[in-house]
């Protein structure tokens, strides 16, 4: 296997570690995250439960607010405006998929944009395009960043091929990429469902960013000799062998991809602990702004 691995459990440490410290160094109440969960869908209640737990470990507060899934979106977006009133809540994330009669982008443009550390709200995509770097990036995306800067990989003026084009991953790591200053200034192509030929565009990657949701998809025949590949898929596929029944695989079939690959990200262990890092990273900034706002209101 020719390519090195990105490691992802250690880089989102390494953050987690300087997270840790600058919370351990701030003065006045603790940075706190209030999470809302709709219903009991178990990838959900696993995922804001790993949340809160890495919250805890760098001494982030965390609050969980739970509603049946016969909740409507008004009851949920009236929850929303008490949590985006209170100043003891810095940050609050919306944990998705939200029920089908849910109008998700509605309950995630509901979230105050000062505490929107998902960056999911308009405002907060609107100073993604204007790289305003006062607004909140989607912790995935941002998580893939800081693995490119990490990992020594240069950006300017590669040719990066974004798989996939949802507004929480494939949008804003193109916009990240095309950001003119590094990591980005690179070339960005984004492919999507309706692309022709698929593997002639992603062949043509220094970097390729999958992000699809398609177990395999991106065959190691798709990848140029030496590219960076990212991995972004999280996919449930059935395995007898594994004790729960199934296993986590990505959008790349690792084994090929790193044959020609010169670094690629595992699935576990790649972008996921980063996107959990980015957002404690998130978190504390909230705080800060806040505070920094109220200080100032203090003042006046
Ligand atoms: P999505 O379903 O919103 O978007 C998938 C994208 O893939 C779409 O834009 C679609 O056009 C594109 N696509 C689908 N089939 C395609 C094909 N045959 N060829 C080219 N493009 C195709 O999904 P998402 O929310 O962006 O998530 C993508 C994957 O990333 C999922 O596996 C998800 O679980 C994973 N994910 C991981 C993390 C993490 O922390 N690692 C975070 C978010 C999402």
């Amino acid at each position: 296997m020719p390519a090195s691995v990105i490691d992802g459990n250690k880089i989102s440490q390494e953050i987690l570690e300087e997270v840790s410290q600058e919370v351990a160094s701030l003065k006045g109440p603790k940075p706190t995250i209030a999470f809302v969960r709709v219903g009991e869908d178990p990838a959900s209640v696993f995922y804001v439960g790993k949340k809160q737990k890495v919250a805890a470990q760098v001494g982030i507060e965390s609050k969980l607010n739970l509603f049946p899934k016969s909740c409507t979106q008004a009851e949920l977006c009236a929850a929303i405006d008490v949590l985006n009133a209170d100043p003891a809540v810095h940050g609050i994330l919306v944990q998705a998929p939200l029920p089908d009669e849910m109008n998700e982008q509605e309950v995630f443009n509901r979230v105050d944009p000062r505490k929107d550390v998902d960056g999911f709200c308009r405002d907060n995509l609107g100073k993604l395009c204007q790289e305003d770097d006062s607004g909140f990036v989607a912790c995935t995306p941002a998580g893939i960043v800081e693995l490119l800067k990490r990992s020594d990989v240069n950006t300017e003026g590669a040719h990066v091929v974004v798989v996939g084009r949802s507004l929480i991953v494939g949008k804003p790591a193109a916009l990240l990429m095309i950001k003119k200053a590094l990591p980005g200034n690179a070339t960005v192509t984004v492919c999507h469902s309706r692309t022709k030929d698929l593997g002639a565009i992603t062949r043509q990657g220094d970097i390729v960013i999958a992000a699809i949701g398609r177990p395999g998809l991106i065959t190691g025949d798709m990848i140029k000799p030496g590219a960076v590949v990212i991995d972004v898929g999280i996919n449930r596929v059935e395995d007898a062998t594994a004790k729960k029944g199934y296993r986590l695989v990505g959008d790349v079939v690792f084994e090929e991809a790193a044959e020609v690959a010169s670094q690629i990200t595992p699935v576990p262990g790649g972008v996921g602990p980063m996107t959990v890092a980015m957002l404690m990273s998130n978190t504390v900034k909230a705080c800060k702004s806040l505070q920094g706002e109220q200080s100032l209101a203090g003042k006046l």
